[in-house]
């Protein structure tokens, strides 16, 4: 069985999701520097080759800040049911198995849960 701290867990999900984050926000500036250094006002083959290139492109930023999110908001939801609820420690247990959802004992009282 894997454990490891909560907090170790939680801050390794902060650090994944804000690399999604930074990945959608480098996506977002490949996009305008595309748009500024090609521009639309092309014709062609050039044109439809850029459209093509923005619309990927943008459907990438789009599915990293949607990673962003869903791993964002996750981390923070389980922050806020880490308490323990025999005990009423709050953050302060291990994570057994690491996937959806978290089997979590707690350091205290060994009451194991399911967040
Ligand atoms: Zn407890």
């Amino acid at each position: 069985m894997q454990k490891l701290r909560f907090i170790r867990w939680h801050e390794k999900q902060l650090y994944y999701s804000f690399a999604w984050l930074i990945s959608c926000l480098l996506c977002g500036f490949l996009f305008v520097t595309i748009i500024e250094f090609v521009g639309l006002n092309t014709s062609g083959t050039i044109l439809i080759i850029t459209l093509i290139v923005l619309y990927v492109i943008g459907l990438g930023t789009i599915e990293l800040f949607r990673r962003f999110w869903l791993r964002f908001s996750y981390a923070q939801n389980c922050a806020s049911a880490a308490t323990c609820k025999n005990c009423g420690n709050y953050g302060l247990f291990n994570v057994i198995i690491e996937t959806r959802p978290i089997y979590a004992r707690c350091n205290k009282c060994d009451h194991q849960w399911v967040i």
